[in-house]
């Protein structure tokens, strides 16, 4: 390429108003999508790119398929009548015409075209009187851009409507982005060409030219593997660089078992399993090694994290430290309360339960008992943290369900000046990907082994039809002293969202139909199927105290069954319950279904798990046959990832926490692994990036992940 000498070199940083097809105008519009300087242009990557074999000819059009197809505008025009109006773009490619129809935007839309042009259209596939695409996509093409003509493959850009209103459509991204690189000679890279040898990269200057302006389909790979590897690298290096910082925080001391701890193991009613024993001794090597202890604890429903979590609160206890265990929902909490009684019945440590429905006085009387040190372990929501709850000396928290307390939080716990020991557990198995980059500063003990006393739990997808043949094995099962679970979803209660009692708050009974389907089935199944059972119902607006009478009725058995929304899912813990019905059981993710799964068949009977697929037809059928296969949550929580992104396993605000342009979390895994490599290998040697071939990482990591350095704690 000549560089225009007419002009001075642009460098990265310039202000993006100075390429050329760039006005102040068009500058504020890239302003709102993050675009300020040149740099951050070349950072704007293609959503797509068009190429000679995605393109379809029209009269190889499928109904029903998405498609490129790639023509001429014949005609345009409004049609319809005054109450329907609609704009029709006609187009034809040598093979045939298709119509590309807007009910919106009509106004927009209908300066876009002119007879003559050539545009690629991208959309559905439709038929109605003739074929058609209705709101598709698309993108002017330049004359010489014509990939069928050229061979060349065309990059298209993501838009917004405020940039396409200042014209910045896909073509002038193109334009602009060649200007660019004409009076650009280079970018400087981060890493040394060592470094990209090491890791099969091409150099950062070439990998942006390429994305944007391809020679061919192997060379977008390349670049797309050196853009995503770089994201990956910056995350991995915040977390390299935390779990230094954090390495170097002296953490108290606990070298001892200490007295409770004897107690607890002389009244425990089980041996502890091969796992629970290896993780304890982990644990304790934290507690001896002087670092502050930041470890993930993943086991399985059912593993036994309780009894290990309640051993290492039993150590710190043991040496008068305080210990905070924090649940996602109260319910949860109240579970972990009642555990931590039980197992700690003939034990002396003082424990106390806080959440948001402790009574005015007993609250008081913990919090003062907390501020005193006369209680040892104290078992809440985050509102333990949100509050001023003042610890006399607080030296372990452990947080359960971890993905609802991520990096952030941790960190803002520190920014407070606590630096307490982090046990964090969680039964949501995270698949590997997602862990070293979500929790990559942490260590993680995984508890990879069931107490033997459980049975088998089949699983089965069944369809609406079936029932019948449901309630009769409910009913053979209830008629042995069994019990069982029907659980219903409800639609904007995830699970996995940060606030996962919002359904306390709002009432969604309108919008939900789920929530009317689950109280239609519990009255259903009261009055019509099992009259002369009793049957539970609870579901997430109910109150604590209402809440508890409904629990309690089900545990003690005085209940057969429980239809439930999804407030179950991490709750309870009933070791006669043996049959599980997941009603609409296509609209839960596959993790949700494997911890409900976990729910039953806690005793040595095993159990039965139904999937009651309604309607989700028969995409929803393999989802749910994955169910049927495996139990191994590690594979479920695979597929999830891979069929759902992890968006949906995380909590979004955990998900914002790092904004991946490129990076694909699903697919990635080999890239972190490296891309992992390379960040801790360079915090190992030169932790402060300050040799000159490291500055460059250190500039990029300052200007671009700035807030997460505070929020982590690192500078
Ligand atoms: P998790 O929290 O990992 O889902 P829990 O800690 O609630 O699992 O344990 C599930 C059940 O298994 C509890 O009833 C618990 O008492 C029991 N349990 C835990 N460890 C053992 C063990 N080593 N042997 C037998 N039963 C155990
Ligand atoms: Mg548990």
């Amino acid at each position: 390429m000549v560089n225009d000498l007419t002009k001075p070199p642009l460098r990265p940083n310039d202000a993006v108003q100075y390429v050329k097809g760039i006005g102040p105008v068009r500058a504020e519009a890239l302003e709102e999508v993050g675009i300020r300087t040149v740099e951050d242009l070349l950072y704007y990557f293609p959503r797509r790119y068009l190429d000679r074999r995605n393109i379809a000819l029209i009269s190889d059009l499928k109904i029903g398929e998405q498609a490129t197809v790639l023509a001429r505008v014949a005609g345009q025009g409004i049609k319809g009548t005054r109450q329907r109006k609609y704009f029709q773009v006609t187009i034809t490619d040598d093979s045939g015409t298709l119509a590309c129809v807007w009910f919106r935007g009509i106004e927009w839309i209908q300066k876009r075209f002119r007879v003559g042009d050539r545009v690629a259209f991208h959309g559905k596939v439709e038929y109605y009187r003739h074929l058609q695409m209705v709101h598709p996509d698309f993108d002017l093409l330049e004359e010489e851009e014509d990939p069928l003509n050229t061979g060349k493959i065309v990059p298209l850009y993501p838009g917004t409507a405020g940039l396409k209103a200042k014209g910045l459509d896909s073509r002038r991204f193109r334009r602009v982005i060649h200007a660019c690189w004409e009076r650009l000679a280079s970018v400087p890279d981060h890493f040394t060409p060592q470094v990209c040898r090491q890791f099969s990269l091409p150099d950062l200057t070439e990998a942006l030219k390429q994305v944007h302006m391809p020679d061919d389909e192997e060379w977008i790979k390349r670049a797309t593997h050196r853009l995503k590897f770089d994201e990956h690298f910056f995350l991995q290096l915040l977390m390299a660089l935390r779990r230094r910082s954090l390495a170097a925080l002296p953490g108290r001391k606990f070298p001892h078992l200490g007295p409770i701890v004897e107690q607890i193991y002389r009244s425990l009613p089980f041996k502890l399993t091969e796992a629970q024993v290896r993780v304890m001794r982990e644990v304790r090597a934290d507690f001896k090694s002087g670092r502050m202890m930041n470890r993930l604890l993943q086991g399985d429903v059912g593993s036994g994290k309780t009894v290990v979590a309640l051993l290492a609160a039993a150590i710190v206890a043991g040496e008068q430290a305080q210990v905070a265990v924090m649940a996602p929902t109260e319910i949860l909490a109240e579970q972990h309360f009642r555990a931590f009684q039980t197992l700690a019945a003939k034990v002396d440590l003082p424990l106390a339960l806080l959440t948001g429905s402790t009574p005015k006085a007993e609250r008081a009387a913990i919090l003062d008992d907390l501020t005193a040190g006369r209680l040892m372990l104290v078992v809440g929501t985050h509102a333990l943290f949100q509050e001023s709850v003042a610890f006399r000396d607080l030296a372990l928290i452990i947080v359960d369900e971890q993905h609802r307390f991520g990096v952030v939080q941790r960190g803002r716990l520190m920014e407070k000046g606590v630096y307490p020991h982090v046990l964090a557990m969680t039964a949501t198995p995270i698949p590997r990907t997602l862990a070293i980059t979500y929790h990559g500063d942490m260590d993680v003990s995984l508890l990879d082994e069931m107490p033997g006393n459980r049975g088998k739990v089949t699983t089965q997808v069944v369809e609406t039809e079936q029932q019948d043949e449901i309630y009769g094995y409910m009913r053979s099962e209830m008629g042995q002293g069994r019990q069982c679970f029907v659980v219903y979803p409800v639609i904007g209660e995830s699970v996995w969202s940060e606030t996962p009692d919002r359904s306390e708050t709002g009432d969604l009974s309108r919008r939900d139909p789920f929530g009317k389907a689950a109280k239609a089935g519990f009255i259903q199944l009261r009055d019509k199927v099992f009259p002369d059972f009793k049957v539970g119902y609870l579901h997430g607006r109910m109150k604590g105290p209402e809440k508890d009478a409904v629990m309690e009725a089900f545990q003690s058995r005085e209940a057969q069954v429980l239809v439930s929304t999804t407030v179950i899912e991490v709750g309870i813990d009933v070791a006669n319950a043996t049959v599980m019905v997941v009603e609409n059981a296509e609209r839960f993710g596959l993790t949700q279904l494997h911890q409900l799964r976990g729910r039953i068949g806690r005793g040595p009977g095993g159990g039965r798990c139904f999937l009651v697929n309604r309607g989700g037809g028969e995409e929803a059928a393999r989802r749910l046959g994955i169910m049927v296969r495996t139990s191994d949550g590690f594979e479920i929580a695979d597929e999830d990832l891979k069929l759902r992104g992890p968006g949906e396993l995380f909590g979004e605000r955990q998900h914002g926490f790092a904004k991946l342009h490129m990076a694909d979390l699903a697919s990635d895994g080999p890239i972190i692994r490296a891309a992992r490599q390379a960040a801790f290998d360079l915090v190992d040697e030169d932790p402060n990036m300050q040799k000159p071939e490291n500055r460059e990482i250190r500039r990029r990591l300052v200007h671009n992940y700035q807030h997460m350095l505070s929020h982590l704690g690192v500078s």
